[in-house]
């Protein structure tokens, strides 16, 4: 068969993962979560009290900042490691997400994430989930898929899961956390968040995961 990549952008708590995770494993391709690169700079970043207004010094820290993806098979998925540290999990604070859309919107900081996510892709059989994977990463994927859903839902999908591991969060700052993500990553100058021409809406507010799946399988099925 052959191997093809497919790029989901689209807006925050859409269902984007959901989605990449199990069209990767339905089609035996690797899953990549760019957004856990933004996120794990943006740690790298705040532990290490980097000024990323700063040219000099972001430059000077990305020199320091390693990342990498490894396959856990107890969580079936692929989890990203800074500095050989595994950051899955501390990366989806809410802490992390105030600061990580900021971060993403520097020039200096897309180029070192941009280049290594290029160079994931060169075997092709990569799903990847992000904001500008199909616009800048892989304008040339053979399948595109832009995802969105209506903001009442996404709030209350993220603000269930987010809920599980810290039960002081209130619904509020979850969605004014996910309307600030969504506003400065699709008005930031440099690859703003956008549906590439060639791309295929997936609006999930009413699909169930499976619906959805289905429809995704449908599209690649045709292209390879
Ligand atoms: O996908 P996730 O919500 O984890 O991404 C966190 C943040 O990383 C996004 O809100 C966005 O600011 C940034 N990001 C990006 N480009 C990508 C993936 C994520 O700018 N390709």
């Amino acid at each position: 068969m052959k191997k093809i990549i497919i790029t989901i952008d689209g807006w925050s708590s859409c269902g984007k993962s959901t989605l990449a995770k199990q069209l990767a494993k339905t089609l035996n391709y690797v899953y990549i979560d760019s957004g856990a690169m933004y996120r794990a700079i943006t740690l790298y970043f705040l532990r290490n009290h980097i000024d990323w207004t700063n040219e000099e010094e972001v430059n000077e820290a990305l020199t320091h900042t390693h990342l990498h993806f490894e396959y856990n098979p107890k969580s079936s998925q692929s989890e990203i490691f800074l500095n050989d540290e595994n950051v899955e999990y501390v990366i989806r604070d809410l802490v992390i997400a105030e600061k990580v859309s900021d971060v993403a919107a520097i020039a200096a900081i897309r180029s070192f994430a941009v280049a290594q996510q290029q160079k994931m892709g060169t075997k092709k059989g990569i799903v990847m989930d992000g904001r500008d994977i199909g616009t800048t990463v892989f304008p040339d994927a053979e399948l595109k898929i832009f995802m969105t859903a209506d903001i009442s839902v996404r709030v209350e999908r993220r603000f269930k899961e987010m809920f599980e591991k810290n039960p002081n969060i209130t619904i509020e700052e979850v969605r004014s956390n996910l309307e600030m993500r969504d506003y400065i990553d699709s008005h930031r100058e440099v690859s703003p968040l956008r549906k590439a021409d060639d791309a295929v809406v997936i609006d999930n507010t009413h699909l169930t995961e499976a619906e959805q799946l289905h429809y995704a399988i449908a599209l690649a099925m045709k292209l390879i």
